[in-house]
């Protein structure tokens, strides 16, 4: 399409059509970098042809219309959108714009003030006399939508604020925190319903709800940002004075806040959270930089879209579209077939991504992903990647649905059985070479029996060998026969036998948990370990006493009794005692048990006590140590260099932050300061 005139057409409807998309359905059909693409290259051709630019242009105009389903509010304040800058030049630029615009009027010295860019949606909260009462999306900036009813379900959102002015409308994105999200995917799983797509659209599909009794079940939250309509406020010049003030009215404001007088700090803050940006327990997109003092704001003013005196840094996109090439099903160590995305490689988020889970055959149909389709990857960290859906209008003309394969992929001829009332299919061939593989890897693998040396392709060498078969052969390797072989020298040899009779002596919850039953995890199998003490008390152990044991629930109680009544398991664990492993479970702690109940997490060093020795030092006083923080957790022990999302969400959550000598004072009394 070389006619600046039809393309720039063609960009204004793609775009308004993603906006009806995302903004009133919560359901967008392409990743925001596409999104982002097409407007840039409107923006551009229309910077080229001015003569082309219209007042209502995509480039010139706030979101989408307010959906018919909710009443209109007028916002007696426009709610503006951002304008972006996708690098430090970009950033730099807008920087030499401002200052230049801020030259003629005098002013030489610029404050600003750093927000992280919180991936939800705007919403504007209206108090009068310190009563909440109205909440409206931002819709086209003018008018948005009534959703007093649902924001009033939040508990993040005080319904009465104490010394507010007459009126005080405050702005702020109502988001979902990722531990809500990723429990409502595990819910949908479990109930063979849709995953969702990623926080940012479900914050939005859960706002905007007919029934705020739906909104109140998903565990949206909040951060306050910005003044709206102020009547007979105090005097204030500087947002950060603003900030100040609704913090101190009881609103939500996010901590992670700065202010800087240069360009340089101001994007070393944004390269930071490009860093960071997962260790905050909700997701961000960008950072914001504003102007701070007031006035000099209202001297930039604002275009039709966007005010002059912010920017939104954007952080690297985590959804990419490619090419969905297959789908295959992979083999679990316990027999678990799942289905996985083979896509055209991608780099999403810094890495490549050319696999990704499908989770199961009801998961596929939902989102009705098929071979031959364009798909959105994402990648949200540490995350393991997620194809989130098909691009429909990119789907080529008589794609055939995708259906679960109806043998095991090995070769052998196995079915793969579903079993009645579960969503995952399974190989139950105890031959199965690809369980087998999964099976000796996990029990070598870091949280089982961490064998140094014997990674994934290194036991399948030793089971092409002819080797390895079960993991009681790891304990009678043949070292003349693997030094016979081409690559392997002695001393790797020696070290990988040393690694192996190192192995023995590992705590006997490893070796439970290595031995593949089904649904006992690390946890569990620790506590197993614990509470009956030894592998021979766990052998012969009625499914009842397995299930009295504190953390150890029905289900996990009748696979383990299931385990080891069948006799090759027990033949397995004949051998393996044969081979000298330890059977012996953890001494109980003769300490006072004064944290029974209590959920300690701790971050940062502490001076008395190394990693491994404050996890002991709890647990054996009848706590929990778990990694992450949350509305269950007793208290937050904070070392030097704490991590700073843990010390976050306490503070968000309310939870007691204690410093080493509190933590000495709870560990020998079970008293909080
Ligand atoms: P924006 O999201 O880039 O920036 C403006 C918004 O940032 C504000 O309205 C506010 O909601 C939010 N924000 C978060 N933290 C803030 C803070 N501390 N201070 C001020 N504002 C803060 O702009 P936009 O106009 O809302 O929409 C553009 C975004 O939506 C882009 O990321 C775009 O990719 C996406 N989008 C995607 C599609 C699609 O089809 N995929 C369609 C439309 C829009």
């Amino acid at each position: 399409m070389s006619d600046p005139a039809q393309r720039i057409e063609w960009l204004r409807s793609e775009i308004r059509r993603h906006n009806v998309a995302y903004y009133q359905h919560d359901a967008p059909t392409v990743p925001d970098a596409d999104y982002d693409e097409l407007v840039r290259e409107l923006q551009r051709l229309e910077a080229e042809h001015p003569h082309l630019a219209r007042p209502d242009s995509p480039t010139s105009t706030v979101g989408s219309a307010p959906a018919a389903t909710f009443s209109e509010v007028v916002h007696r304040v426009p709610m503006m959108s951002l304008d972006n800058a996708m690098n430090e030049s970009e950033l730099r630029d807008w920087g030499s714009r401002t200052a230049r615009r801020l030259a003629e009027i005098g002013v030489s010295d610029v404050r600003y003030v750093c927000e992280l860019k919180i991936d939800g949606l705007a919403i504007s909260i209206r108090y009068e006399h310190g009563r909440f009462v109205q909440a409206a999306t931002r819709g086209n900036g003018r008018v948005g939508e009534d959703v007093t009813a649902n924001i009033a379900t939040l508990g993040a959102v005080p319904h009465q604020l104490d010394d507010a002015p007459p009126v005080l409308e405050v702005r702020g994105e109502v988001y979902l925190p990722v531990a809500a999200f990723d429990a409502l995917n595990a819910a949908q799983e479990a109930a063979g319903e849709r995953r969702f797509a990623n926080p940012r659209n479900t914050a939005a599909g859960s706002l905007r709800q007919k029934d705020p009794a739906v909104t109140a079940s998903r565990g949206l939250s909040l951060w306050c940002y910005q003044l709206g309509e102020v009547v007979d406020g105090r005097s204030i010049a500087s947002h950060s004075e603003a900030l100040g003030w609704l913090g101190s009215l009881g609103l939500p404001v996010n901590p992670d806040t700065a202010a800087f007088t240069s360009l340089d700090e101001v994007y070393e803050f944004c390269t930071r959270w490009i860093e960071h940006r997962h260790d905050l327990p909700y997701e961000i997109d960008g950072v914001v930089v504003k102007i701070d003092s007031l006035d000099v704001q209202r001297a930039l003013g604002a275009t039709a879209k966007a005010p002059r005196w912010a920017i939104a840094y954007k952080l690297p996109p985590e959804e990419r579209t490619t090419l969905l090439r297959d789908i295959q099903v992979s083999i679990g160590r316990t027999g678990k077939a799942t289905p996985f995305a083979v896509l055209e490689p991608v780099v999403v988020a810094g890495s490549t991504v050319g696999m990704a889970t499908l989770h199961n055959e009801d998961q596929v149909r939902l989102k009705d992903v098929r071979p031959g389709d364009t798909v959105i990857v994402r990648k949200a960290g540490d995350v393991i990647p997620e194809v989130v859906g098909p691009v429909i209008d990119l789907r080529p003309a008589g794609l055939a649905p995708w259906s679960f394969p109806a043998v095991c992929p090995c070769g052998r001829g196995a079915p793969l059985v579903r079993v009645e009332g579960e969503a995952q299919h399974r190989c139950v061939d105890p031959l199965c070479p690809q369980q087998r593989w999964a099976r000796l890897s996990h029990f070598a693998s870091r949280g089982a029996m961490d064998i140094d040396g014997l990674g994934e392709s290194q036991i399948q060498t030793f089971i092409d060998l002819g080797l390895l078969s079960d993991v009681s052969d790891i304990y009678r390797l043949d070292y003349e026969l693997i030094l016979a072989q081409r690559g392997y020298q002695e001393t790797s040899v020696r070290k990988l036998a040393l690694a192996i009779d190192a192995s023995k002596q590992r705590p006997l919850g490893n070796l439970l948990f290595g031995l593949n039953i089904v649904h006992l995890g690390q946890t569990g199998a620790a506590i197993l370990a614990e509470g009956l003490g030894s592998m021979d008390a766990i052998l012969d152990a009625p499914v009842d006493d397995i299930a009295a044991i504190d953390g150890i629930g029905p289900v996990i109680a009748g696979s383990v009794r299931a385990f080891f009544d069948e006799p090759a398991n027990r033949e397995l664990v004949e051998r393996l005692r044969d081979a000298g492993l330890n059977f012996t479970g953890p001494e109980r702690s003769t300490l006072p048990q004064t944290l029974t109940g209590m959920s300690v997490v701790v971050t940062g060093s502490l001076q008395g006590f190394t990693r491994d020795q404050v996890e002991a030092a709890i647990k054996s006083r009848g706590g929990k140590a778990p990694g992450s923080v949350s509305k269950r957790t007793t208290a937050v022990v904070v070392g030097a260099d704490p991590g700073g999302s843990k010390l976050t969400k306490a503070t968000e959550l309310g939870v007691p932050v204690l410093d080493e000598s509190q933590f000495v004072h709870l560990l020998d009394t079970g008293d909080l300061p």
